[in-house]
């Protein structure tokens, strides 16, 4: 957890969030640097007590927070970047993290984003289907590189996780038939411009057990071997996202389970690892502050009704995920609330039926665990400006992302002179 009480009030690392709420108004994400710091050198420890250091990259998944200060402070720590659009790649560089650790991702790259890929020269690119590996040999070509490719594998692992987050089963849209990987390792073997040097998996995100991790390295481990025997020179696997993270009362493994599982499994294989966590990362090192806007007693409940949204924190209202609400002054919980947003949507609810202290207008609460798939996932939705962002380092703070007006908003909108 990022938050902790302090004589009764709600601090972050050594900051009150009432200041931060005070100062730049709310909705405000704060993020914690101490604790995103932590977790990617959890990972790094527990990889590196299995792996020599040389061993792997940890590729830090922007699409999580893709905020260029999280990226910095990232980036400070060695992490290179999982990247999944043109626009990511923009913000990777832009956050210092040098093209040797940028891996390219994603189930629809277009063109342009290719081109701009393969012209930096990035790390390795995922190849989700035999059009885009055409493609990737066709720019390559033209632009007189050499581009390492590694093909995004289907494994049909089912990574029992939500469904709208799971992407390794045979009937998800990601990745490339595992059956079908040699033919298509064949088929690179062929082409100008690509070298086949990597497989990569990622079967789905928020995984709160080894099981399907295991299910899933195994088959790709076994895949490795069958195209060695063919003799592709496989020297990279990449092993998708992180390990899950406890919104509620998840208890997902403890990392150093997961590096000695790794170990086991695609040790043998003497390859350079790679690994994108992204969740695991940002998520508890955020939350969302928000201030209550009206108490509203209903027929049977009772409304807390904030002013931060759906389109603020999307994930509830998509997922039907749960993040808690931590009130600003420690109380016994003793009222059930119905925890909802303003936007004119009955899906802009964030708890439904849950005990909380007496609240009232003005109050201020925290929505926790909302550093990952948070601001990044935030819509200007009922013209409601993007939040501002927060970045936290012991008695310091600073703003990392400056509230959109809604003047910023409206600026884009045009009026065509046939209408006016
Ligand atoms: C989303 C994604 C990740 C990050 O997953 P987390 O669960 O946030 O760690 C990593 N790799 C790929 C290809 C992804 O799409």
């Amino acid at each position: 957890m990022a938050t902790q009480y302090r004589n009764n009030s709600l601090c972050m690392e050594e900051v009150a969030l009432d200041k931060i709420a005070d100062q730049f108004g709310t909705p405000v994400y704060c993020y914690s640097a101490d604790r995103i710091e932590k977790n990617f050198n959890a990972y790094r420890k527990a990889l590196g007590l299995v792996m020599p250091d040389s061993g792997f990259t940890i590729c830090y998944a922007c699409k999580a927070n893709s905020n260029l200060a999280v990226l910095r402070l990232l980036q400070k720590q060695g992490a290179g970047a999982d990247i999944v659009s043109g626009g990511e790649l923009y913000r990777a560089l832009k956050g210092g993290i040098p093209v040797s650790k940028i891996v390219f991702s994603g189930v629809g790259k277009s063109e342009a984003e290719l081109e701009e890929a393969i012209r930096r020269g990035l790390f390795q690119i995922n190849v989700e289907s035999e059009p885009e590996l055409e493609m990737i040999s066709r720019l390559a070509v033209r632009l007189r590189k050499k581009v390492t490719v590694a093909f995004r594998v289907n494994p049909n692992v089912d990574a029992r996780t939500h469904a709208k987050i799971t992407t390794g089963k045979k009937e998800n849209k990601f990745g490339v038939d595992i059956r079908q990987a040699p033919a298509l390792y064949a088929r690179a073997k062929k082409l100008p411009g690509v070298e086949a040097a990597g497989v990569a998996v990622h079967i789905g995100s928020q995984l709160t057990s080894l099981a399907p991790f295991r299910k899933a390295y195994m088959r790709v481990a076994e895949l490795v071997k069958t195209l060695r025997k063919q003799g592709h020179n496989i020297t990279r696997v990449d092993l998708g996202g992180g390990i899950g993270i406890t919104y509620k009362d998840e208890t997902p493994p403890d990392l150093s389970l997961y590096a000695a599982m790794v170990r086991d499994v695609i040790g043998p294989l003497s390859v350079h690892v790679i690994i994108e966590p992204g969740r695991s990362i940002v998520g508890d090192a955020g939350v969302l502050l928000s201030r209550v806007v009206q108490v509203k007693k209903g027929r049977d409940k009772k409304f807390l009704i904030l002013d931060a949204a759906m389109n603020d924190l999307m994930r509830p209202s998509l997922y039907g995920a749960y993040h808690a609400i931590t009130p600003f002054k420690k109380a016994k919980a003793k009222t059930l609330y119905d925890v909802v947003g303003p936007v004119c949507e009955t899906g802009d609810t964030f708890l439904i039926d849950e005990k909380l202290p007496e609240l009232k207008a003005g109050d201020l609460v925290a929505i926790m665990t909302s550093g990952a798939y948070g601001a990044v996932m935030s819509s200007n939705y009922n013209t409601r400006p993007l939040a501002a962002e927060v970045l936290v380092k012991g008695k310091k703070f600073a703003l990392v992302r400056d509230c959109q007006t809604v003047e910023d908003i409206v600026a884009r909108d045009k009026i065509p002179g046939w209408v006016a």
